[in-house]
């Protein structure tokens, strides 16, 4: 592919990309979040940039315990290390920002001191009272602006007085505001559609806006890169950028993601945290692979790419403003991929706790030896950690009960006395290799003629319960020749 010019992506030369993810610790980091995270991270690697992690935790109302936790881990596990940020440090902590508060008072007075700004000492039972009565009058609803000229002395008195206020943001009262969206071009705004917005609450925590804009400039970021739903937030920003006399980064706001139906994600239609997939055992670099492709394609008609691949190819401009939907189909689909191409000896911790649990397996090392030969045979085909998981049994217990209808078939009149052929001949071979047991059924085949593809899904069903699985030779010395035997002869007795 072409190299893409960079002034596409507005990175102006000399200047080092940096990039944030910037969560707020309500909640478990869910797919959308994800996506975000990853498109920032693909975008420093792509241009040898920073990525940063910082946690917006002013809203205490909507603040969950072990949501930082739970986020820190999602992005581990997702392979999405920052390169500065909580538990890591860099030259611009904290990167939490309930621990930054100074810093935006420092701002907000700044702003008063520079007319962009005023204390608002309106109660929330007045607020409450504008907005009923605009309401009624079916009017636009905002705050009225009842202290944005108040007389100086006023003003003075109530701060004086400790009268409880926030700090609200001067609107322009007429003209717009305008920007560039790198993904979805100039974006306009007229100024009176938008109202006086708080920049610093009564309990001095900044709001959203003023934290973000501040610590986006503090933290040098080059680029915002952040989902759709921050799109009205924006002119918000660029405003305060200005009053500030600061240069605006460069915004991308990332295409929504829709449920498969093409409705809104919701938690029962494919919004499950990044820790859900990984329960429903889906693999790191499979959901990695899977949520860049959500918005982003690399222009060619390559889907199954690694890290390494993603990042050469990733750029904004192949960013589609269209919305994306979430086909959990093609995920399993992608998943199954990797699961076939992981090495064997990396999947063992994956699946041997579940296996432990169900008393299949324990710690032996003979077991882990073991373990890989079964993943060898189950991973190219399961789509899931889970159904490699669950369809293990056979390699560990012998079968209770045999599929009904294949049962019917396959243990005819003439199987008992095929399965006590097959099972005196097993007898005789030492070594329970596959290639072994291969000639063997072929040579019985041909001195009884039977047909192979007859007693290939007899043994089958005899000794796994069920009619699809990995080759039966395969299986078998997975298996093990005692334990065949004993499986065999269960039968054996089961029908006579
Ligand atoms: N804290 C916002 C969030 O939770 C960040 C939005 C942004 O990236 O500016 O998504």
């Amino acid at each position: 592919m072409a190299e893409k010019s960079t002034s596409v992506n507005s990175i102006k030369p000399g200047t080092r990309v940096r990039v944030r993810f910037a969560p707020s610790p309500t909640g478990y980091l869910h797919v959308g979040g994800a996506r975000s995270a990853l498109f920032n991270f693909l975008f420093a690697r792509r241009y040898g940039g920073d990525f940063l992690l910082r946690i917006e935790d002013t809203d205490r109302s909507r603040f969950v315990e072990d949501a930082l936790t739970e986020i820190y881990d999602s992005l581990r596990w997702l392979g999405l290390d920052w390169d500065e940020g909580p538990e890591k440090g860099g030259p611009c902590a904290s990167y939490i920002q309930s621990e930054r508060l100074d810093i935006y008072n420092e701002m907000a007075d700044a702003l008063i001191n520079t007319n962009f700004a005023y204390p608002c000492f309106c109660t929330a039972e007045r607020l409450a009272e504008v907005r009923a009565e605009q309401e009624k009058s079916g009017g636009a609803t905002g705050y009225d602006r009842h202290c944005r000229e108040l007389p100086a002395g006023a003003v003075e008195e109530n701060l004086k007085n400790n009268v409880p206020h926030v700090v609200r943001f001067k609107i322009p009262l007429a003209g717009k505001v305008e920007f560039d969206d790198l993904i979805r071009g100039k974006i306009e705004y007229r100024c009176d559609v938008l109202d006086d917005f708080v920049l610093i609450k009564t309990d001095k925590f900044p709001t959203y806006h003023m934290a973000n804009v501040v610590d986006d400039r503090d933290m040098k970021i080059t680029h915002v890169l952040r989902g759709d739903e921050w799109i009205a937030s924006t002119p918000r920003h660029v405003l305060l950028y200005e009053a500030f006399g600061w240069e605006a980064p460069a915004f991308a706001h990332l295409p929504v993601i829709l449920a498969p139906d093409g409705g809104k994600l919701s938690k029962r239609k494919g919004a499950a945290s990044v820790m859900d997939y990984k329960r429903a055992g889906f693999l790191p670099e499979a959901l990695f692979n899977f949520l860049a492709l959500l918005g982003w394609a690399p222009g060619d008609d390559r889907e199954k790419m690694s890290v390494e691949e993603l990042t050469a190819a990733f750029s904004l401009e192949q960013v589609s403003p269209k919305a994306s939907v979430l086909d959990e189909k093609k995920l399993e689909w992608m998943n199954g991929l990797y699961m076939a191409e992981r090495p064997s000896e990396s999947l063992v911790e994956e699946v041997l706790p579940a296996w432990k649990e169900r008393g299949w397996i324990s710690d032996s090392r003979s077991t882990i030896e073991h373990a890989v030969k079964v993943i060898d045979l189950l991973k190219v085909r399961s789509r899931r950690v889970t159904e490699l998981i669950d369809s293990a049994a056979c390699f560990f217990v012998d079968p209770t009960e045999y599929e009904e209808k294949a049962a019917k078939k396959h243990f005819n009149a003439e199987a008992a006395q095929r399965l006590s052929l097959i099972s005196g001949e097993l007898e005789t071979i030492d070594d329970f290799a596959h290639t072994k047991l291969e000639e063997l059924y072929r040579n019985i085949s041909e001195s009884q003629s039977i047909p192979i593809g007859s007693l290939i899904p007899q043994t089958r069903l005899a000794i796994s319960g069920v009619t699809n699985g990995p080759g039966l030779f395969e299986m078998m010395e997975a298996i093990g020749k005692e334990n065949v035997l004993r499986r065999i002869s269960t039968v054996i007795k089961m029908l006579s």
